[in-house]
């Protein structure tokens, strides 16, 4: 199957070239740990997740690798407010990012790599930028990388070095700079308040004295150590792709002399929280861990995957409303497709076209995974089947058991089932009982009960099947 994914670079999709003899190699940008990682992180971490699950399931092996901002200017201003060392902050965050990951069931990373465990790749780097003249020097600043020296520099946002200087996200600022747009590899350290606090601001011996690393170079580092001065996927969100990945390719590409520093870049469309940016001070902000309170994180996949991810996705609790019931609607289909497959009563049957199902679902998915499309075509294959389920036979239930269950399993979803009170399943019987002694006007009003109580409860050839309403 080939696939086919769209690069941002060239602004087309392209076939992803599978290595041979090698994994692919995949880098996407990690957090900076300085605070709980709300649902926008999520959406991004989930959707790549997904990609990776599916590109394995196709046979190709996978080095996914992702580094974790744990130095950097967001998080030493919260230690200064927090008055704690930064190391406090990013231990505290990094942490609460791992377990809001394993709770949404983000688990295809290979390698997590830390930017202060690389201090020495980074230096290196640096090192050669300035011997290659990409780099300067501002006395009592830092290293900068002087952007007029990289003539592609712009190709991935399709900005001018003029136009980039209105670049505005993390953009380090210093009155001495030669261009706008020039950004810090290397920050001398400070010996000013208000580091005196915390017993002073990181800083690392480097052959240009006491300092720490810029935001962008760590990510070079540590991705020349893994996979060298070229891969094949980058991935990010859509704020990431200027200043910060443009700055990546000029980093690289001009210390290695080797382009391009990655075939296929991949950016991810934003979520906005009830169509506005998320935003702390505005109040509309909702952390991880805030929506696993009330929702699963299946419900959480599924809102990721509904949307395509160059897509933006606008979170309301309308739209967490309808997931949850296109979710539940999912598992009360492989709950009766398994009480069917244990205790059909028909012989045979042949009422589903898994083949066709599958053909046209993997069509999707190998189409710059097209998870909305992919979903469509299943939702519908559900759909069409739901009024025949209790036609299967023993045979073909299990083998659209086995289809589904592989199918949701290769984008990353598990199967919790509701449970149903033991109250309910009394009742369910009680009226049963009652409905076989043609006692109808009794076994309505259980049913009506158990309806009253948010469970409903359908007749099948197969006995009562009881489910929840919401
Ligand atoms: P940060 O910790 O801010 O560096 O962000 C971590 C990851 O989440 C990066 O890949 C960002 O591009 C991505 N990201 C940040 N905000 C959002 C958002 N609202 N929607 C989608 N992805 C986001």
């Amino acid at each position: 199957m080939k696939i086919y994914l769209f690069n941002t670079l060239s602004g087309k999709k392209e076939l992803l070239v599978k290595p041979k003899g090698r994994p692919l190699r995949l880098f996407v940008c990690g957090p900076t740990v300085y605070d709980d990682p709300h649902i926008g992180n999520g959406r991004t971490y989930v959707f790549f997740d997904t990609l990776v699950k599916y590109l394995r399931s196709t046979g190709l092996k996978v080095f996914y690798l992702q580094n974790i901002t744990d130095i950097d200017d967001k998080i030493i201003a919260r230690a200064h407010a927090e008055k704690v060392s930064f190391s406090k902050i990013a231990e505290t965050y990094l942490a609460v990012y791992f377990r809001d990951m394993k709770a949404l069931g983000v688990t295809a990373v290979t390698k997590y790599a830390r930017a202060t465990k690389y201090i020495p790749q980074i230096q290196k780097q640096i090192e050669v930028l300035l011997k290659k003249g990409y780099a300067y020097e501002i006395a009592k600043d830092g290293i900068y990388y002087d952007v007029s020296k990289f003539r592609d520099y712009g190709k991935l946002s399709r900005r001018t070095t003029v136009q980039a200087e209105s670049g505005v996200s993390r953009i380090d600022e210093s009155i001495h700079k030669k261009n706008k747009a020039d950004f810090a590899l290397w920050k001398f350290g400070h010996t000013k308040a208000p580091m005196q606090i915390i017993n002073g601001e990181p800083a690392w011996p480097s052959p240009w004295g006491l300092g720490r690393p810029g935001w962008h170079i760590e990510d070079t580092a540590i991705t020349e150590y893994f996979f060298g001065p070229q891969y094949d996927i980058h991935g990010g969100a859509v704020d990431l792709k200027f200043p910060h990945h443009e700055a990546e390719i000029a980093q690289q590409e001009a210390a290695s002399g080797k382009k391009p520093l990655v075939k296929i870049w991949m950016h991810g469309g934003f979520l906005t929280l009830e169509d506005q940016k998320m935003s702390k001070s505005l109040g509309n902000f909702m952390t991880i861990d805030q929506f696993l309170k009330n929702t699963s994180p299946e419900v959480f996949r599924l809102m990721t995957l509904s949307h395509h991810y160059r897509s933006p996705l606008n979170y309301t609790v309308k739209l967490n409303k309808e997931m949850k019931l296109k979710w539940l609607a999912i598992l009360e289909f492989l709950a009766k497709a398994e009480v069917g497959a244990k205790s059909s009563l028909v012989k045979k049957s042949r009422v589903s076209n898994l083949a066709k199902f599958e053909k046209e679902f993997t069509l999707a998915l190998a189409d710059d995974f097209n998870t909305p499309a992919a979903l469509g075509i299943l939702f519908k294959f559900i759909g069409e089947l739901q009024p025949k389920l209790w036609q299967l036979s023993r045979v073909e239930a299990k083998q659209i058991l086995k289809k589904i269950r592989k199918t949701l399993k290769t984008l990353g979803f598990s199967f919790k089932f509701p449970q149903i009170p033991l109250k309910i399943k009394g009742l369910a019987r009680e009226r049963e009982n009652l409905r076989k002694n043609q006692q109808f006007v009794q076994s309505d009003s259980l049913r009506k009960k158990a309806n009253d109580l948010g469970f409903l409860i359908e007749d099948s050839p197969l006995g009562p099947f009881v489910w929840p309403k919401s």
